[in-house]
């Protein structure tokens, strides 16, 4: 027994459980080959230019990184018009959630969410002491209204995620426009925008051109997802100067790592390659439709990289019958929405034997 005590509600907290690694289901289903489509990474894979950055400068990492990241800062700023200080950067925009619950939220104090959502602003919030108040979502997608109605005088953030994970859907403009015209100006609005990509050109909604008339709004995004670099850890959020100081304050100095600094800006620099990835997507996802359709299965229409499927009640069976076949997809269960799965759009190759195992499957 330790003699050590930790602060008395971490004790409360759930326990993170790590999934079974790629090697670990070989062996145990004795496949060659795992698909993993279960975390919606990009599986069209990363620039060639982002690799020969990274190659480039393998040689320099016995230096600290640039604790400012002022090369990327300055690329994202001309790419959305602002300033520097108008700019943080996060190992993952995960670190930013956290950063923005430290900063905003102490115990007694209260986050709004939709759920199911993303887990992270949970997590983070229930970390600072805080508790979590859960907005039902409707028919997949986020109740705007109820999460504005839900504020109350304890609430210092409201939480949106747009295009929305696990379901794929997105807010529309004039839902994004009820929602900062009807939060109280001390309340954040965080929109979490780590699929903005994804989302076909007239569907986007130019946050960042807000910013000026909202004081109390920060936006998400990252590299993790279309450019590609989920395994490098590294996102940002923009906002006033104003929030973006007290979080750099909180921020630890080397918090961007050397390689990912140098990938980004590759990223930055071949936009092109997101816009492909963007384009295969979008055909993919029309394959999924169609095939789903012609099978009388049905899905949530999404804005992004993965797609939500309904399994019925043999949920778990499903999702594990696929698993033995080599395909990782997430069971619903595990993401607030059973009876569903949550499946990653991959290549043209692997969507065609997915389909046609899940087709099988739902089937039999
Ligand atoms: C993947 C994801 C993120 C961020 O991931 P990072 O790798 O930490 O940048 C943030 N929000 C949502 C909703 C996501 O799905």
């Amino acid at each position: 027994m330790i003699k050590v005590k930790f602060k008395s509600w971490i004790y409360n907290l759930p326990e993170y459980i790590p999934g079974k690694t790629l090697e670990e289901i070989k062996e145990k289903y004795n496949l060659d080959v795992v698909y993993k489509l279960a975390s919606n990474e990009n599986l069209f894979g990363i620039s060639p230019k982002v690799i020969d950055s990274i190659c480039r400068n393998a040689c320099r990492v016995n230096y600290y990184p640039d604790s400012d990241c002022r090369e990327i800062k300055q690329k994202l700023g001309s790419k959305y018009n602002v300033q520097a200080d108008n700019i943080i950067m996060g190992n993952g925009t995960d670190q930013i959630i956290e950063l923005v619950c430290s900063g905003f939220v102490g115990s007694g104090e209260n986050v709004v969410i939709s759920d199911p959502t993303f887990l992270i602003y949970e997590k983070a919030t229930l970390k600072c002491g805080g508790e979590v108040i859960k907005v039902p979502l409707e028919k997949f997608r986020q109740d705007v209204k109820l999460m504005a109605d839900s504020v109350n005088g304890k609430t210092r953030i409201i939480f949106l995620t747009n295009p929305h994970n696990p379901t794929g859907t997105r807010i529309t403009k004039n839902e994004f426009e009820y929602i900062i015209g009807n939060t109280p100006k001390d309340v954040l609005i965080v929109t979490d925008e780590a699929y903005y990509e994804y989302l076909p050109e007239e569907e986007k909604i130019d946050t960042v051109s807000y910013l000026n008339e909202c004081s109390n709004l920060i936006i998400l995004r990252t590299f993790s997802k279309i450019y590609g670099l989920a395994g490098l850890r590294i996102g940002y959020g923009i906002s006033s100067a104003e929030i973006i100081s007290g979080l750099n304050k909180i921020r630890l100095p080397f918090n961007i790592n050397f390689i990912a600094q140098k990938a980004a800006v590759a990223a930055l620099e071949n936009e092109l390659f997101a816009c492909e990835v963007r384009d295969k997507i979008q055909v993919e996802k029309e394959k999924f439709y169609s095939a789903f359709k012609k099978n009388g299965i049905d899905f949530v229409k999404s804005y992004s990289n993965f797609i939500l499927v309904k399994t019925g009640s043999k949920n778990r069976d499903v999702a594990a019958r696929l698993l033995e076949r080599g395909f990782i997809v997430r069971p619903g269960e595990n993401l607030g929405i059973p009876g569903y799965i949550r499946v990653t759009v991959s290549k043209p190759e692997v969507n065609d034997k997915f389909l046609s195992e899940f087709i099988k499957i739902y089937k039999s």
